[in-house]
């Protein structure tokens, strides 16, 4: 059996084919016409993979389905996206429009619910029963599979562990609440944090590093010159990795994963960022001494995360 995958990301939108193995046979990008109705923009859609299957000559009859990962706020009951910002779509039949085109079935689920099953079927959390999976980007992108079984909560709008309150009347979020866990957690967090200290230390490394131009600080600033012995950085990286480790603890506690995963831009520090966390995580987990001790990975599939956990949602 074969599946189309469809990533429909905040900046851009790829379509692969997929094998039961999780290998992407072939794959293609396409931009939506911003200009075009959201319907149309599905149709186009639609055609586009009509096109590429014929193209590529796959026979229909070997495609199980399409499975769509989509930056936004969807509902898996009716296979809506009811909202996103990025495209400005609202109640969006996204699935029927594309089964009425393609004549094949069509499921959704938001990004970081296809993350999570891509890696528990084809990454780093394969054979693990409990995973929590954080991306750490724009903002905190939040997964769970728990008990074999990738939860989504009711109409699929589940896991959001970004806006879980981590400091009451905190820094104001997007969403509406203070002190969501991703205004302390993301790398959006992690610059501004960054830019905070830079301004109260113009001696700092970290100056030279962005060469003395503070927009362009990003995630990588203040883990490089903490690398490199600044004490500044050091403060801000330290500071961040107490933020993301009492954040996970919480849901270690809440939901008992043998796995964490970290994904998203920050998660390239690896092990500079695992090892502390761990270690926090080892003295604080909740009875620790008879809780079995919690492994903290990164994430595997990368930009292929989307495609290919969109795919899993068509396997069984
Ligand atoms: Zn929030």
């Amino acid at each position: 059996m074969l599946y189309v995958g469809v990533d429909i990301g905040g900046m851009s939108l790829k379509i692969g084919i997929v094998n039961e193995k999780g290998e992407i046979l072939s794959r293609f990008v396409m931009v939506f016409d911003k200009q075009s109705k959201q319907e149309e923009m599905i149709v186009a859609l639609a055609n586009n993979i009509k096109n590429h299957i014929k193209e590529e000559k796959y026979n229909i009859n070997d495609i199980k389905g399409i499975g769509v990962s989509c930056a936004g706020v969807v509902n898996t009951k009716t296979g809506y996206c009811d909202y996103s910002a990025n495209l400005n779509w609202n109640k969006l039949d996204l699935c029927g429009i594309l089964t009425k085109y393609t004549g094949l079935e069509a499921k959704i689920t938001n990004d970081a619910n296809a993350a999570i099953l891509g890696e528990v079927k084809f990454g780093i959390a394969k054979n693990y029963h409990n995973v929590v999976m954080l991306t750490l980007g724009t903002g905190v992108g939040g997964g769970l599979y728990l008990d074999d079984k990738l939860f989504e909560g009711n109409e699929g709008k589940g896991a959001e562990l970004g806006h879980s309150l981590f400091i009451y009347n905190g820094r104001k979020c997007a969403c509406g609440l203070k002190g969501c866990f991703e205004k302390y957690a993301s790398a959006s967090a992690l610059i501004y944090d960054t830019k905070e200290a830079m301004k109260l230390d113009k001696d700092s490394l970290m100056w030279k590093y962005c060469e003395n131009d503070i927009e362009k600080v990003n995630g990588k600033t203040a883990f490089e010159c903490a690398k490199n012995g600044d004490p500044s950085a050091k403060k801000v990286v330290d500071q961040y990795i107490s933020y993301l480790s009492y954040g996970i603890l919480n849901f270690c506690n809440i939901f008992r994963p043998e796995v964490v995963i970290l994904g998203g831009g920050v998660s390239n520090q690896k092990e500079y960022l695992t090892n502390p966390i761990k270690e926090i995580l080892k003295e604080n987990n909740y009875g620790y001494k008879n809780t079995p001790p919690v492994e903290v990975l990164i994430a595997k599939l990368g930009n292929d995360a989307g495609i290919i956990g969109a795919a899993a949602l068509l396997m069984d």
